[in-house]
């Protein structure tokens, strides 16, 4: 029987030979040593790059969850790393700890989330690695590796973004925030306000990002901040029906941009203001039904805004097949060294384009505006760099390099997309 996988957007097909979940360590070690290489460990499947793709094995590390254990007063945890951040999130707030931040989704394995850098947004809020504390890895060779970083700062920045490619994660610890409370808002304004006001939005709040909806001239702010508020419980999310309302709109007006953006700005203005009080585990994240492809590049703060008006006149100019909001974040700097956010308070601009449709001839004119920017790809984003081009914009390319030929000497983890990205010969 043929085996295959598929990401979430459908966007990378696989076909391995063999798909395998071992549940205990001596098993992971067996299946990484023998099983038919490239082996790649799969989280959720929620990236949009083929790092998972593999024609060996993909590996599920699902059995490797749960909580372990926990420190009351360094408030810190030690999870599985294939624990998904729906189940973590109730799993720390049931012994009074919480995620400082979070993505748009709760989908991804944590395990996944460290793979591809995946950040939330705040200026003074960083991406998932930057939680972590410790690492248990099994290496290229089936051998076992514990990082810590009272011990081994070094390791746990050189590994803590993995892309899949420095051993099978397998437990972290990871340090949080005592549980909280936020309190979230969402408002419209027209886009020429906010790229104005850009740099005063994003210090006003712990927690704010925009989207900018295509054709209407304007952005959905969303924000929050720590409250002691009570709970006033969150009101029924809407995104999915703005995206089929942005969708028809696109449908029935692609001759008459004038009536597209009346109909948007109409629908936007009956949105009501969202305000809101709950738990930190009911805010950050959506239901994401409609599927899409992603790109998203991490720029230098400051050129955030004067990138997305560019962003924006080429796909309001040459692409009326795009309707999807375009995502603008802040992420704190860190010192990992394939995290995109090395050394940069960095702004976050996410374009999307319907699963439906080639997202190609957009994401492709769109990249270059990223790059001239200075733009580093989040990982799990559609993007066309190889090795020359991480090694020019990543300080300490080379030096991760190494680690990784340290921890996988016989290329186990190393698909033909790794070997591009990582400039390993076939
Ligand atoms: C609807 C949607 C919303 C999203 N929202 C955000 C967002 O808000 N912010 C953001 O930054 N990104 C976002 N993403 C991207 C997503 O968070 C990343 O692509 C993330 O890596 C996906 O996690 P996953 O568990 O699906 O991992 P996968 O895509 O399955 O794998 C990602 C990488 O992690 C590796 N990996 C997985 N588990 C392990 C392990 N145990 N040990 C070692 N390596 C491992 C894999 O080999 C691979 O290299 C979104 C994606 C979608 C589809």
């Amino acid at each position: 029987m043929s085996l295959s996988w598929s990401n979430w957007s459908g966007s990378v097909q696989s076909s391995p030979k063999a798909i395998e979940a071992p549940s205990t360590i001596e098993a992971l070690s067996a299946v990484i040593r023998s099983a038919p290489g490239p082996v790649r460990i799969a989280g959720s499947g929620h990236s949009f790059t083929p790092l998972v793709e593999s024609a060996g094995t993909i590996l599920d590390l699902s059995a490797f969850s749960g909580l372990h254990g926990h420190d009351t007063e360094a408030l810190t945890a030690t999870v599985g790393a294939g624990t998904k951040l729906a189940d973590l999130t109730h799993l720390l707030q049931s012994v009074g700890q919480a995620l400082p931040n979070m993505g748009d989704i709760d989908k991804q394995a944590l395990g996944g989330a460290l793979g591809t850098a995946t950040h939330g947004t705040g200026p003074e809020l960083g991406a998932y690695h930057t939680q972590l504390r410790a690492i248990t890895l099994v290496d290229g060779r089936g051998e076992v590796r514990r990082y810590s970083d009272d011990t081994d700062s070094e390791m746990i920045r050189a590994t803590g973004v993995t892309l899949g490619a420095f051993g099978a994660l397998t437990e972290v610890t990871i340090s949080n925030a005592p549980s909280y409370r936020l309190h979230k808002r969402r408002w419209s304004m027209p886009i020429g306000d906010m790229l104005a006001d850009f740099d005063a939005f994003y210090a006003a709040y712990r927690s704010a990002e925009f989207y900018f909806i295509p054709f209407s001239g304007h952005a959905l702010c969303l924000a929050s901040d720590t409250t002691d508020a009570p709970v006033s419980t969150r009101p029924p999310e809407v995104d999915e029906d703005g995206i089929a309302t942005l969708r028809m709109a696109r449908n029935f007006t692609s001759r008459l941009p004038w009536l597209r953006r009346k109909l948007i700005g109409n629908a936007l203005r009956k949105l009501p203001d969202e305000d809101y009080v709950e738990d930190w585990l009911k805010v950050y994240t959506s239901e994401r039904e409609t599927r899409f492809n992603e790109m998203e590049y991490h720029l230098p703060y400051e050129e955030g805004a004067k990138a997305l008006a560019e962003i924006i006149a080429l796909a309001e100019r040459h692409f009326p097949e795009v309707y999807f909001p375009m995502e603008v974040r802040s992420v704190k700097a860190d010192d990992f060294w394939l995290s995109p956010f090395y050394q940069r308070k960095t702004c976050s601009i996410a374009i999307h384009h319907d699963a439906k449709q080639s997202p190609k001839a957009f994401f492709a004119a769109a990249e270059p505006i990223f790059r001239k920017y200075g733009g580093r790809p989040h990982w799990g984003k559609m993007h066309s760099l190889t090795a020359t081009d991480f090694a020019a914009i990543y300080p300490r390319w080379k030096d991760a390099m190494d680690i990784r030929r340290d921890i996988d000497p016989d290329g186990r983890f190393i698909s033909p997309y790794l070997a591009r990205i990582f400039g390993i010969e076939a």
